[in-house]
């Protein structure tokens, strides 16, 4: 008989799998805790549940776990860690802090398939999908490696990949993240980000509370045809269509993600476009200047440029700030995750 990976079950698989074993339901809550509070990595460890019972989830269940390869750690604090899969393969992920918060940027596929000009994991073409387990181990693999007093407030999914390209797993993943049971973030403090899959987005807003980015990046089909390949099959006006007939949960506004690339997409034309594009929707603007990486022909744009733009935006009323650049001398800046600079490049 093959063991079932416990970490791949939603709450109601698990209480059916536990009932046909004859546990009484009271037995998930406890299993659970354990799995994804106190984070162990066996049934060994949960002292709480009688022996034979555990013995019982030993033989037909067992608990994965990611393999932390290693971290590198940049000037400023933020580390990015490279997690070994199952099939060998690798992904990373990013953790931040800052004075009052913490965010780790999670992973949601081993690569990107979606080709934007301007990032460095889509070099890598998409190798597969993350599983359930895959994404929800990525954030306790860190908190296990976490010191004392260091913490994850934050997640946004950022990291490798389109999660709306693997919505199968990502929604169940996003439902233990929130579990009070579970990792029990709050779903203002998760925020999920897309290239732009149109028909995707209504999905989202049907299936989860948490916050939706659109990493928007041009103003015009024509510029965001040419950066982002995804714009050919769902252009501007589909976009926004989506954003607009999505159902967006109380107090939340879609965050635009705008990573500026001098000379493409900066001008105060662009800026000028973009108030009205915000205008008709519930929105905020994040502000990425590029983060540079070997080989790229893209160009950061200077730090007054990037203000004159802001200040276009902020005088027309918008929520706007420009992100800061974290990590970027271990590539591990937004757009920069594609496993380089390790020893053991795959
Ligand atoms: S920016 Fe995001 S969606 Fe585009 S290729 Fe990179 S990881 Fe994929």
């Amino acid at each position: 008989m093959e063991k079932v990976n416990i970490k791949n079950l939603t709450v109601d698989e698990m209480t059916e799998k536990f009932s046909e074993l004859g546990l009484e339901s009271y037995r998930v809550t406890q299993v659970r805790k354990w799995l994804y509070q106190k984070l162990v990595l066996s049934f060994e460890e949960m002292t709480d549940i009688r022996k034979e019972h555990r013995l019982l989830l030993e033989e037909y269940f067992f608990i994965p776990s990611l393999i932390l390869h290693g971290f590198q750690q940049s000037g400023d604090g933020t580390r990015k860690y490279l997690m070994g899969l199952e099939d060998e393969r690798t992904v990373e992920c990013v953790w931040i802090p800052e004075p009052k918060r913490a965010t780790l940027c999670v992973s949601s596929q081993v690569g990107c398939g979606m080709g934007c000009g301007f990032c460095l994991t889509a070099t890598m073409g998409v190798l597969r999908n993350l599983k359930v387990y895959e994404i929800t181990e990525q954030i306790a693999a860190v908190k296990r490696s976490l010191k004392e007093g260091e913490k994850i407030t934050n997640l946004v999914f950022m990291g490798m990949g389109e999660p709306l390209a693997n919505t199968r797993n990502l929604f169940p993943a996003l439902n233990i993240l929130l579990d009070p049971l579970g990792f029990g973030f709050s779903r203002h403090h998760i925020t999920v980000s897309t290239s732009g899959i149109a028909p995707e987005i209504e999905k989202f807003g049907n299936n989860t509370p948490v916050k939706l980015a659109i990493s928007l990046n041009a103003t015009t089909d024509k510029v965001r045809d040419e950066i982002m390949p995804i714009n050919q099959k769902f252009p501007l006006e589909k976009l926004f269509e989506a954003c607009r007939k999505m159902h967006l949960p109380k107090r939340n506004k879609i965050t635009f993600e705008y990573v500026m690339l001098h000379g493409i997409n900066d001008t105060l034309e662009d800026a000028k476009r973009l108030v009205k594009i915000l205008s008709k929707l519930k929105a905020k603007l994040n502000l990425i200047p590029f983060n540079e990486y070997p080989g790229t022909s893209f160009k950061r744009p200077a730090d007054e440029w990037v203000h004159q733009f802001q200040k276009v935006l902020l005088n027309a009323g918008f929520v706007v700030n420009v992100r800061k650049s974290r990590g970027r001398d271990i590539l591990g800046a937004c757009g920069q995750l594609a496993k380089k600079g390790w020893d053991r490049e795959q």
